[in-house]
Formats: structure tokens, C-alpha cells, sequence
């Protein structure tokens, strides 16, 4: 059950809650109006979109929680500003402010102030800080945004948290089952379907579609429809890597994804390996602080939203066309494909059944701590089935956590990850096995494996949950065929491009990005022979830049 608590106060937080001296409020002044507000005037309501950025110059602005009965959050006094990440996001709100007292405010449009946070690193750095402080500990504080019912182990609720999740929309789930679910069910008349989201102002979702959903968290806008000098699909670590170089150097560019900013790292529970993070870092808080990255830029990220088709032009060199799954058809001069890849699901028998309902593609805290109380296996033998299977036995010391490997632990995983889950007591490996089926009612009860030597050999382990991560493949299926792959199907770029003998122009050489249809360029785990990591992700996304400014000349020529 959550705990409500309010953040602790301004002062034991300066970092959240920094007072501007008159240095920065003199800067902000010459790009503010000044107003005036009674004691009690709204100054801004939960689910406002796309708000303005306030400073208190006298007086002060209280700030309350409506999904926690309005509980008080944080008074700010002179020299203190109301506002967190949705200042960049331009998402509805999750607070209310209120005046207290007679009170004059600074008051900046949000364009304007997104305009001087790239030009005055002094405020940037103080404003970027404290938006994100102050979301975690809104979200720490248990009762925020959104409130979701529905049983926790059934697919369309999963659906709805994972979303929610990846796209740093707060929420409360409550299960069904729960007493605070009853009787969140009954006040809404007993929907007959679930998952139900109350998204504020008395709106509710039930069983929604993810657009629906997405509308009603406020992350989604409208379809897109603007040209831009540079499309990005897939915002993954190399797709918002690209953002933030591409619009940090004056591109107009534009970042789509069918889910969320955060790709598969966003599935991370600890990155370890990025270089800047010695301690590691989650990839949810990659994901928020690459997506906060590119918007402070300008790049606008659009989710959720598929490329069902990419066209090439009529003649080599001509825009290409993206036929997008919301209707409309973008047409840029130069696209980067950063869509990663997908897992390959368990064949087995019972294992369709169950996915995203016991088996999961991915291991973040939603699906992580829904099976706490329960033994629970994780299928793979790479880095991410390793780091799977250390934060499953971590995050719930009571568990067993059973690594199915079907060849023996080791040589497809990181040395340090292969000596952490050995040491690990409540891990327990078992080599040379595959699993055949998938038993069980509403809920996972066991899982059969066999041995790879002798198929015959059969035994089953009692498991609430699969976690599977069994090799991989590109999402590719939107391109062309004059888009060459490898015999894998990822894609080729630059002299491998070139020796497929399918580059069609004469006049020049692709760039070392570029794919066989001009203008089409590839980055991170869908390219063919890049890395599969987080930082090699966000090299080639950057290196894609230099090839976007490339073909602008040679377009421009
Ligand atoms: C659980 C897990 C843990 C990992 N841990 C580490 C680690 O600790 N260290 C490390 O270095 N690497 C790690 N990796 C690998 C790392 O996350 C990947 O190498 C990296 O995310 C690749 O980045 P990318 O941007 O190329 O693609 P992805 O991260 O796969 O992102 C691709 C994006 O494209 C979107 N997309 C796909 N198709 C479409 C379409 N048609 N239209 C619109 N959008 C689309 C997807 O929704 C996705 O968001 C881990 C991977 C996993 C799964």
C-alpha cells in the first residue's frame, strides 16, 4: 500500500528546491511578464498542459497533490519556482499551485524559457536539476498522477504500467484484489472491464488502447505532420543520442518511437558499464535524462507512434517518405533507422499464453516485483539475461531465481556478471537445458525443461514467472528491400554498403552510416557489425550527425 508522505521541506533539499538570486532573476526578468494573485487564486490546476514557468518575487505559491487529497507538496517563497520535467515535456501537470497571501510572480512562457535554458548554462544547470529532483521525490513520495486498478498478473494491466513506466507518466497502480482497488472500482460504478485509469479531472480510461492512453496521460499531442532536416526512428540510447547532437548543432529534428524513449537499455535495471556512471545507472534514468537531454535542445520526441513503411523517392537522392501508423506521411531528406531489436519470443507450449502474464520480455521493476513472493527462472545466457537474473535476486532476497542456460554460463556474458550470479546464493544455474512448456491456470505453476543431451531427461521446477532473453533480432520490417542486410537482416552501412554492389549513385561514396538507399542512415544494435551495447548505441548515433551534415552539403550541392 502506498505510504503518503510529503517530500521533506526546501530546506533540507536545495538541490530540488534552489533559491535564484538576483542575478538569474534579473535575466529572468527581462524575459517575463509580472502578476499578481490574491490569496487563494489558482495559479496553475493538476492536468493543465504545456504551463508557463512561474518565480515568486513576493508572497508565496503553494503547491498541493490532488491525487493524495490535495496534500501539501511544498510552499515556495521569493526567489523560488514552481515547475519539474513537464516544463520540457509540456505534459499536463500533476500538481496544483496555489497563492498564498498577495502574491507577484514571475511569470515566463514555456518556449521562452526553454529558449534560455540553452543559452544561460548558469540557470540550466540549477533549473535541469531541480526538475528532476523534484519528479523523483514526487514519485517517492507514493501517491502521484494517474491512478491505475486492475489484477496485477493479467496482460492488459501490464501493458498499461510498463507504458506508463517508460514514458515517466507517475501513477498508482492498485490491484484489483486490493481493498483500495475495490473500492476505487465500485466510486467508478463497477467497470466491467480492466484495467481502469483515472487520468485526473474525473476522465477515466478502461481498458484503453495504448494511444487512448497515452492521449489521456497527456504524453500524446497529434499525429506529426511537420517536415524536418532529420527524422529519428526509435528512441533508444542511439536514436536519443542523435537527437541531442543533431539538435544541439541547429538540426530540426524529430525523434519517433512506437513505445518510449529508453529502447531496450530502458529494460535495465543497472547499467555498469557507461562510462561517466561509476556507480552504474539505471536505464529508466538514462531514458529520462537523454529524453530531457534532446528536448532541452528542441529535438520533439513523438510516442506512442510506429513507422509501418519508409518509401524510397523516385530517383536516388529524393526525400523519403515515412508512412507513420497514425495516419500521416512524413517526408525528410535524411532519416536515421535506430530501431534496435526485438527478443525472440520462447517457443514452447503454454508460452504464448502467458506472455506479458508470467513471461516477460524485459525485467524492470513492473514485472520484477509483481512476482516478489515467488521463485521465478530467467531463460538466456548473455548480458541482459545475467543482469536479469542479479536484479530478480536482489530486489527479492526470498526468491530462487533459476538461470536456464542452454550451453554453459559464460562466454556470451561479461566476466564480472558470470563471477556476481555465481556467488550469488540465491541464484541457481542450470546449464545445458531448454525449456518445452509452460504449465499452469490463470497464473504460471511450473515450467518443464529437457536436457540437450538427452531429451529424454525431463524435470520441472515450480516458478511463478519467466524471464526471457534468447537471442535477438533487427527491427527492419518497415524498410524497403533496396535497403541491403546481412544474412542475420541487419543492415548494412558505409564500404559494406558499398560491397553488396547495391549503392546506386556514381557521384559519391555513401557516408560511413549510410545505407544502399541514399539518405537512409542506420545506427546502433540494428546496424549490421556494430556492438550490441549502450555506449557503442550512443557513439553511432552521434557519428550519425556528422553524416547528416555531410549529405546536407552534397544535397545542397
Ligand atoms: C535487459 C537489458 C539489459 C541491458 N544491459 C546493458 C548494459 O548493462 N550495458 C550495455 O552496454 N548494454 C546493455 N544492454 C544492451 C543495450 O540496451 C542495447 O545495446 C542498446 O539499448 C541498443 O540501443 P539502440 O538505440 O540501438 O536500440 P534499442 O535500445 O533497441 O531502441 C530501439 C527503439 O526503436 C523503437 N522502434 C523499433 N521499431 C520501431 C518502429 N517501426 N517505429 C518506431 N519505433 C520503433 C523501439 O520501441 C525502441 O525504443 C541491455 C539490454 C537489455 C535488453
Amino acid at each position: 500500500m502506498p505510504v503518503e508522505t510529503a517530500p521533506p521541506p526546501p530546506h533540507q533539499n536545495e538541490s530540488a528546491f534552489p533559491r535564484l538570486d538576483e542575478e538569474d532573476l534579473e535575466c529572468l526578468r527581462a524575459i517575463a511578464c509580472c502578476q499578481q494573485y490574491q490569496d487563494g487564486d489558482i495559479v496553475f490546476r493538476a492536468g493543465d498542459p504545456d504551463i508557463d514557468f512561474f518565480v515568486v518575487e513576493s508572497g508565496a505559491l503553494e503547491i498541493l497533490n490532488p491525487t493524495a487529497n490535495n496534500a501539501h507538496v511544498v510552499t515556495h517563497g521569493p526567489g523560488e519556482f514552481a515547475g519539474d520535467i513537464d516544463l520540457l515535456t509540456r505534459r499536463p501537470v500533476i500538481v496544483t499551485a496555489v497563492a498564498q497571501g498577495r502574491t507577484r510572480l514571475l511569470r515566463v512562457a514555456g518556449d521562452r524559457l526553454r529558449d534560455l535554458l540553452n543559452k544561460v548554462p548558469r540557470i540550466s544547470e540549477r533549473l535541469m536539476v531541480a526538475f528532476q529532483m523534484r519528479r523523483e521525490l514526487l514519485s517517492k513520495a507514493g501517491i502521484a498522477g494517474l491512478k491505475v486498478v486492475g489484477p496485477g498478473k493479467c496482460r492488459d494491466t501490464t501493458v498499461v504500467r510498463e507504458f506508463l513506466h517508460k514514458n515517466f507518466v507517475p501513477f498508482t497502480w492498485y490491484d484489483s484484489a486490493s481493498d483500495e482497488g475495490r473500492a476505487a472500482m465500485t466510486e467508478w460504478g463497477s467497470p466491467r472491464k480492466s484495467p481502469v485509469i483515472e487520468c485526473g479531472g474525473g476522465k477515466l480510461l478502461i481498458n484503453p488502447t495504448l494511444r487512448e492512453l497515452a492521449k489521456g496521460a497527456g504524453v500524446w499531442r497529434h499525429c506529426p505532420d511537420q517536415t524536418a532536416d532529420l527524422v529519428v526512428i526509435g528512441a533508444g540510447p542511439a536514436g536519443m543520442a542523435a537527437a541531442v547532437y543533431g539538435a544541439s548543432e541547429g538540426l530540426d529534428t524529430i525523434v519517433l518511437d512506437r513505445l518510449g524513449p529508453g529502447g531496450q537499455a530502458a529494460g535495465s535495471s543497472r547499467i555498469e558499464n557507461f562510462i561517466g556512471f561509476p556507480a552504474g545507472l539505471s536505464g529508466a534514468d538514462l531514458a529520462v535524462r537523454g529524453v530531457l537531454q534532446m528536448l532541452k535542445f528542441g529535438a520533439k520526441m513523438v510516442a506512442p507512434v510506429s513507422v509501418d513503411r519508409l518509401e524510397a523517392g523516385k530517383k536516388p537522392g529524393d526525400p523519403l517518405s515515412l508512412h507513420l501508423d497514425c495516419g500521416a506521411t512524413l517526408h525528410a531528406n535524411a532519416v536515421l533507422v535506430a530501431t534496435g531489436v526485438g527478443w525472440r519470443k520462447l517457443v514452447a507450449e503454454g508460452a504464448e499464453r502467458y506472455e506479458r502474464a508470467g513471461i516477460y520480455y524485459a525485467c524492470t521493476a513492473v514485472e520484477a516485483l509483481l512476482h516478489a513472493d515467488q521463485d521465478v527462472a530467467v531463460v538466456g545466457a548473455g548480458n541482459s539475461a545475467g543482469q536479469a537474473a542479479m536484479y530478480l535476486a536482489t530486489c527479492c532476497r526470498g526468491r530462487r531465481v533459476h538461470m536456464l542456460v542452454r550451453s554453459t554460463l559464460g562466454p556470451a556474458m561479461s566476466d564480472y556478471l558470470v563471477k556476481r550470479i555465481r556467488s550469488t546464493s540465491n541464484i541457481e544455474v542450470h546449464e545445458g537445458v531448454e525449456v518445452t512448456a509452460v504449465r499452469g491456470g490463470r497464473q504460471i505453476d511450473e515450467v518443464e525443461l529437457k536436457s540437450r543431451d538427452n531429451p529424454e531427461l525431463r524435470k520441472t521446477l515450480p516458478l511463478g514467472a519467466v524471464f526471457v532473453f534468447i537471442g535477438a533480432e533487427p527491427h527492419v520490417g518497415f524498410l524497403p528491400d533496396s535497403v541491403a542486410r546481412d544474412n542475420l537482416g541487419y543492415l548494412l552501412t558505409g564500404a559494406d554498403a558499398v560491397a553488396t554492389g547495391r549503392w546506386p549513385l556514381k557521384d559519391r561514396e555513401p557516408c560511413p552510416l549510410e545505407t544502399t538507399l541514399p539518405g537512409l542512415l542506420a545506427a546502433g544494435d540494428v546496424r549490421s557489425a556494430s556492438t550490441k551495447r549502450v555506449g557503442f548505441a550512443v557513439g553511432d548515433g552521434s557519428l550519425a550527425i556528422t553524416c547528416v551534415h555531410r549529405l546536407r552539403t552534397t544535397q545542397s550541392q
